[in-house]
């Protein structure tokens, strides 16, 4: 963490206004095909839901059928190419390619059955499987990001299967399968954008609701106490482009923009567990998008940069590994260095000698190893170093923020979350 946080951390005890994360924000799937092969597909199994029931409370199913089947017209479709496509955002956690793709009895080896397959993770932590590929038809490799629609393989008949068609198998995120259709003995709510008839398709529009919509705004030179599971976070994002792990959550997203086109690094620390850090070009935070990030283990702190263009609004997300909570500090840094974290800044020698491993300051310091850099040291900032220049910070009451009695600043984000602002440059270099 360097000397971000000098004389300030007894500061962090400031109680946090805490609210629990909105509820998951599932991804609606489209028909996984393009439009000019959409006519093609027609389905020939659904899901059972016990004793060959499908969602209709119909038998077009066959027992223990995890997923549901759709048929292309044969082996003549399958040999004219029929497209298979992403059925939402995602990035690509699975593939498997080279097997036999013309089996007809249900046996035949490779891909655990599904043949030639790929698996996608989308943003709300769901999976989906689209199995039997045509032999080397797949077009997408492990860890890429994805938007809806793109182009993943073609149908064949590999694996587990009798004839071409695709199985399709979306799973939650603990990897179970699920119904996608709702109806009488299916799912309580579709998970198809556009369900369609029964008997019928699908419709092919993508689910473009923002996944992770920004909280706050950020600034350059701003330094924030918060906490992923505070007001403003949401559970709703799973899957990052820049990381195939699977994350779920809380995170919070802030928006960030500048005025230049600049380098902007962005620092996490203070952990008490496991978080990460992404940026997204974009404030929907489509697996697509991420432009960098940062995904130490453990509570190790988090550090990224990129490359910022004037005007452009970027996503900052915190997100939780499997969970994972954490109070945590969030430093924005454009253009080089913030003038107090100068590695031979000579400023916070108490801080330094108090924490010696580079201080990881959470709510469990005590107050006594920073009192000697209060207020009266460095004013409601903290300590300024000896190469800060008057008036290069500029007081909290001169933004429009609330004051906390102490001095210390209690900022209110632009839209609305709480925040322990820290300090934040007014000028630069
Ligand atoms: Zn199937």
């Amino acid at each position: 963490m360097r000397a971000l946080l000098p004389a300030l951390l007894p500061a962090l005890l400031v109680p946090a206004l805490l609210a629990l994360p909105a509820p998951a924000q599932a991804v609606q799937l489209r028909f996984p095909t393009g439009s000019s092969h959409h006519g093609f597909f027609y389905p020939t199994a659904y899901r059972d839901h016990g004793g060959v029931t499908d969602w209709a409370c119909g038998s077009n199913s066959y027992s223990g059928h995890r997923g549901s089947d759709f048929g292309v017209g044969s082996w003549s479709g399958m040999d004219a190419g029929r497209e298979v496509r992403a059925a939402g955002d995602a990035v690509v956690k699975t593939t498997h390619d080279g097997e036999f793709d013309r089996c007809t009895t249900a046996d035949c080896p490779g891909g655990g059955g599904f043949g030639n397959y790929v698996e996608l993770l989308h943003p709300d932590g769901r999976s989906t499987i689209y199995a039997h590929l045509k032999q080397w038809s797949v077009a997408v490799t492990e860890g890429q990001a994805l938007r809806c629609g793109d182009l993943l393989g073609q149908v064949g008949s590999s694996g587990y299967s009798t004839g071409p068609h695709l199985h399709f198998e979306p799973r939650d995120s603990g990897d179970s399968s699920f119904e996608p259709f709702a109806g009488s003995c299916g799912a309580s709510s579709s998970a198809w954008m556009e369900q369609g008839d029964y008997g019928g398709l699908p419709g092919l529009s993508c689910d473009s609701a923002p996944t992770c919509p920004a909280a706050g705004r950020l600034q350059c030179g701003d330094v924030l106490r918060l906490r992923n599971d505070g007001a403003g976070s949401t559970g709703s994002h799973g899957a990052w482009g820049c990381a195939t792990f699977r994350y779920s959550g809380p995170e919070l997203s802030l928006e960030l923009a500048t005025d230049r086109d600049e380098p902007i690094t962005l620092r996490l620390s203070g952990l008490s567990a496991d978080l990460d850090l992404f940026v997204s070009g974009d404030l929907a935070c489509a697996p697509a998008d991420c432009l960098a990030a940062s995904t130490e283990g453990s509570t190790a702190d988090e550090a990224l940069s990129f490359s910022a263009s004037a005007g452009r609004v970027y996503a900052v997300s915190i997100d939780g590994y499997d969970g994972a909570v954490s109070d945590f500090t969030l430093s924005v840094d454009c253009a080089g260095a913030w003038p107090g974290d100068d590695p031979g800044d000579s400023a916070d020698p108490g801080m330094d000698s108090a924490n010696p491993d580079g201080g990881e300051g959470d709510s469990t310091d005590g107050p006594g190893s920073d009192e000697g850099e209060g207020p009266g040291a460095g004013g409601p900032f903290g300590a300024n170093g000896p190469d800060q220049a008057p008036g290069e910070r500029v007081a909290l009451s001169e933004l429009g923020c609330q004051v906390a009695p102490s001095g210390r600043g209690l900022l209110w984000l632009g839209l609305g979350v709480p925040a322990l602002l820290l300090r934040r440059r007014s000028a630069r270099g």
